[in-house]
């Protein structure tokens, strides 16, 4: 675990789950997210502390456990503030929501762990989309859904962006190869969102991996994912299948991690493709003998990918 400083005010530590920071003129600073848990998050108040700086208050990019753990920790440690959108912060405030929406009820008790239910925390304001003013800096916040309900991004006046989850590097692409996402349409829409970042950014910082400067690329790798996944989930369809069964080959096809938890992660994530490719009127659900079958309507014709143009 290091620190690291990316602009005149702003840095990052280099964890599991990158933990950004934005340095005030009275020492004291933004943490942007809080990583897993409270030992990660000590480790954090130690680093800062070295550095001569004191935790004023987080910034939540999402409601996962691997970005909003720590936050129950740092603020009974120093009392910061804590922002984060509204539906990340309903999720942060009620950290059960997060196996139940899982689930889709009651969660059993395999789900309720550290890694998909992190510690109760409180957020002190929610923040939405758009100019920032915060302690006498105008930041920018991005609007990012799609892997998660509401996630945001922020942009420092010092051209650092730190981007949740938005994007997967071309690390991750290769040894994991699949997404997670809750909403495809609203995760190809943030995609167009980041490519507009361009003209102000000279650093991105992704939730995991190292920080780059060549967006495009990025989001082409990413986009390709996406495009990946739907193609292989329309040949699947050619017969009706049930969500079981797709889930079962899609395992198979792309390698994937499996354990409880991931049944339910990788069952999320096929359900936003279908409903995504139910919306695009290219899969059609039906009922038969006790199961919900999904099918693939057309083969071709459909443009629901807008280019990513690579102009780094
Ligand atoms: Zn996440």
């Amino acid at each position: 675990m290091q620190l690291y400083m990316l602009g005149q005010d702003t840095g990052y530590i280099q964890d599991e789950t990158n933990i950004g920071f934005y340095i005030f003129p009275d020492k004291s600073c933004l943490l942007i997210d809080s990583g897993a848990g409270g030992n990660k998050a000590q480790e954090y108040l130690d680093l800062l502390q070295e550095q001569g700086l004191a935790l004023r208050a987080i910034l939540n990019t999402h409601a996962h456990a691997d970005h909003c753990g720590g936050n129950a920790y740092l603020q009974e440690q120093t009392n910061c503030a804590i922002y984060a959108s509204s539906l990340e912060a309903f999720y942060i405030q009620n950290p059960f929501m997060a196996p139940l929406t899982l689930f889709s009820a009651h969660p059993p008790l395999v789900l309720a762990n550290r890694y998909l239910m992190p510690e109760k925390s409180c957020v002190s304001q929610v923040v939405s989309a758009g100019e920032w003013h915060y302690e006498g800096v105008c930041f920018y916040l991005i609007a990012l859904p799609g892997h998660s309900l509401d996630q945001l991004g922020l942009l420092t006046p010092d051209g650092v962006a730190f981007i949740g989850d938005s994007l997967m590097t071309d690390t991750m692409v290769k040894q994991f190869g699949f997404v997670y996402a809750v909403n495809i349409e609203q995760m190809l829409a943030s995609f167009q969102t980041l490519l507009q970042l361009k003209k102000d950014t000279q650093i991105i910082v992704p939730g995991h991996g190292e920080p780059f400067r060549d967006l495009s690329s990025k989001i082409q790798i990413n986009q390709s994912l996406v495009e990946e996944i739907t193609a292989f989930i329309l040949e699947q369809l050619e017969e009706g299948l049930s969500r079981e069964t797709l889930l079962e080959r899609t395992i198979r096809h792309f390698q994937l991690p499996f354990n409880s938890s991931q049944y339910y992660l990788i069952m999320s994530t096929l359900s936003a493709f279908l409903s995504f490719l139910m919306d695009e009127r290219m899969v059609r659900s039906r009922a038969s003998n006790g199961q919900i079958l999904y099918q693939r309507i057309a083969k071709t014709g459909f443009k629901i990918f807008p280019p990513v143009l690579p102009n780094d």
